[in-house]
């Protein structure tokens, strides 16, 4: 038997994913299959920008200490211009108001990075390693607190002509409806949302519960008015899920967020009225889903984006 000599070459390269929320920011060491190999995370600081980035810049180099990342992307909630790469606005994240995070964080940790808003790189996640793989046209719809959306169109991440697109969950489908926090009224994430849940529970139940996820148990456990929330705001769901297929005629609508824990119980009802009401050649054609990789598509999605521009 003869002696082996191994010889050991990297010639994987690692991206670092980070998804940043309204309480928490997440973060992931990824490979280029799409697996996270190590993850942390920290509480978010809203209204301090220099406590913001100091613990944002902190999270990132003590992955930077085990492993070599090649590039890091960050998923933002807030409007991100694909022109200045500024972040211009967040609403729960009140610091993040012009400012040039991509160049602040890659001067300090001597990384390329960039920037995203978080629905986009949860879309683009989903797309490539969830429920979106071999779509070439895909919605991602993310309902948590708000209604989130991205877009893949022809294979690509679509944000519009300065990064902001696409911003679905404000399509109004009632012009006097519910107040929604963009300053308009009516947009359709006032219904399909934990919040909005929230506001239908009121509307529904004698004594409706505290937050989603316990109308979600009320609903679980059979409570009818708690059932008539869920069918009322899958129907809403089905409403813009057949606006989304009419408008782009999609191989996919993928859906995740906190609130699709409640899984069937919406998506049923968003399934027959979205039959109802789209154009059934495209309807037939659209697969309506759940979302995969919840809750990991953003830092996914963030590390594989991070990867594509650095390649
Ligand atoms: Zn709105």
């Amino acid at each position: 038997m003869g002696s082996t000599a191994t010889c050991y070459i990297q010639w994987f390269m690692y991206y670092l994913g980070v998804d940043i929320g309204g309480t928490a920011i997440k973060a992931g060491v990824v490979d280029d299959a799409g697996r996270i190999l190590e993850s942390g995370r920290i509480p978010t600081v809203t209204n301090d920008l220099g406590a913001f980035i100091s613990t944002l810049s902190g999270l990132i180099r003590g992955f930077q200490k085990s492993v070599q990342i090649g590039a890091v992307g960050i998923g933002v909630p807030g409007l991100r211009s694909s022109r200045t790469h500024i972040i211009e606005t967040s609403p729960n994240i009140p610091c993040l108001t012009k400012v040039p995070l991509e160049a602040e964080l890659a001067n300090q940790l001597q990384v390329p990075v960039i920037t995203q808003n978080d629905a986009n790189v949860a879309a683009y996640g989903e797309f490539l390693f969830g429920a979106g793989r071999g779509a070439r046209h895909m919605v991602h719809l993310t309902v948590g607190t708000g209604l989130g959306s991205g877009f893949i169109l022809d294979g690509k991440l679509f944000d519009g002509a300065l990064g902001y697109a696409p911003e679905f969950g404000h399509t109004v489908i009632d012009p006097d409806g519910r107040p929604c926090a963009c300053g308009s009224r009516g947009c359709i994430e006032t219904i399909v949302s934990a919040t909005g849940i929230l506001i239908t529970a009121r509307e529904k139940m004698a004594n409706a519960p505290p937050t989603s996820d316990a109308v979600f148990e009320a609903a679980r456990r059979g409570d009818r008015a708690a059932l008539e929330v869920f069918e009322e705001t899958g129907r809403y769901l089905g409403i813009a899920c057949a606006n989304l297929i009419n408008l782009f005629n999609p191989d996919m609508i993928a859906i995740g967020g906190g609130v699709m824990a409640s899984g069937d119980m919406l998506l049923e009802p968003a399934r027959r009225e979205a039959r109802r009401r789209a154009f059934g050649p495209s309807f037939d054609h659209c697969a309506i889903v759940q979302s995969t990789l919840w809750p990991e598509a953003g830092v996914i999605g963030a590390a594989m984006l991070a990867r594509d521009r650095l390649n």
